[in-house]
């Protein structure tokens, strides 16, 4: 029997979300979001700490008190919340996000037509304390060019190293064994292969090789889906404060161009000739650090803003942002299209 006089409250890492048609609660510790109407979540954004579960429902002229009741129930039977007579020592979840790297992310091209020296774009960005590092190999290239330039690496604050190799380079087995063995933070992704499978090649090592039957390609567009939703403390912070697809990113193309991501037109310097930690620092590099979803046309409408990764371009019509590659969500609709 739920006690007027006890306090509902969300668990702190439990987050709701409202978007247009529908919203949700985001659990940030397990990973996972829960689908809620809006009206629960008009209900769930009240003043919990002030009023209790009768002062909630007085809000709502206690026209819902039965489903208010059964909506709460719900979840605490499902662990998103809990009844409480004392709410004041509960704190309400710390919004801030900083992070010590200049850089957070980068992805750098390499096809047959690339000239520049991916040594000296490697050491770059481990001076800037990058962390994660995704290397496209586009062609038919000499992997021993990779594997040289990699050994700078080897002693690097870079905590994750993705090598994406095309399966039309038919490297055998050893060589993508060689290579997981003699750089320990590398993980190597085979795409175009005919089936999509994980080997362990290193016996004894949690260590895998993964193909992928996707194509990569230098055009390739963003991908939407649900599955690629993150739900995450780092990310969900990320999103609220700053793009999360583009903050602290630096991309460099196959021609050595430095951009915000490797699909945008826009260019800010070359790497034969310009420092990744002064393109870095230009204030028209950084603009795209700031457009989080919140201030995107439609995004900040989507009840899936602080979860979803998109590194689109952005361009502004009058006073508005846009995403140039947009998804075929429609949150006026709450459909998939
Ligand atoms: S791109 Fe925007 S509208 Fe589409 S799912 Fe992501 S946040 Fe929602």
């Amino acid at each position: 029997m739920i006690n007027n006089k006890d306090h509902f409250l969300l668990f702190t890492t439990c987050v709701p979300v409202k978007g247009h048609e529908s919203s949700l609660i985001m659990d940030l510790d397990k990973g996972e979001y829960l689908e809620i109407p809006n009206e629960l979540y008009d209900i769930l954004v009240a003043d919990h700490f002030t009023y209790d579960i009768g002062g909630i429902k007085g809000l709502f002229n206690n026209e819902f008190d039965r489903g208010i009741d059964q909506y709460f129930q719900f979840l605490v039977d499902n662990h998103y919340g809990f009844y409480t007579s004392n709410p004041s020592p509960f704190q309400k979840l710390p919004m801030h996000f900083d992070s010590p790297h200049k850089i957070i992310s980068s992805v750098v091209a390499i096809n047959k037509e690339s000239k520049y020296d991916v040594r000296k774009v490697f050491q770059q960005l481990d001076k800037l304390d990058c962390q994660l590092l995704q290397i496209r190999i586009y062609d038919n290239i000499e992997m021993s060019r990779i594997i040289n330039a990699l050994k700078v690496l080897k002693k690097s604050s870079i905590r994750i190293i993705e090598l994406y190799v095309p399966a039309f380079l038919n490297l055998s087995d050893e060589v993508l064994k060689n290579i997981i063995v003699d750089f320990s933070r590398v993980s190597i992704t085979v795409y175009g292969a005919q089936e999509s499978k994980k080997d362990n090649l290193v016996e004894g090592s949690s260590r895998i090789i993964r193909y992928t039957d996707q194509k990569l390609l230098n055009n390739s567009k963003e991908v939407y889906s649900t599955d690629l939703f993150i739900v995450s403390h780092e990310m969900f912070l990320e999103a609220v404060n700053y793009n999360s697809g583009l903050y602290r990113k630096v991309c460099i193309d196959y021609k050595g161009n430095i951009k915000n991501y490797l699909s945008h037109e826009t260019v800010y310097g070359n790497i034969e000739g310009d420092l990744i930690a002064e393109i870095i620092q230009k204030e028209e590099f950084k603009e795209k650090y700031y457009l989080k979803n919140d201030l995107i046309e439609k995004c900040k409408d989507c009840q899936f803003r602080y979860m979803c990764l998109s590194n689109s371009e952005i361009e502004k019509k009058g006073e508005n942002y846009h995403k140039l590659d947009t998804c075929n969500y429609n949150p006026y609709k709450n459909a998939w299209e």
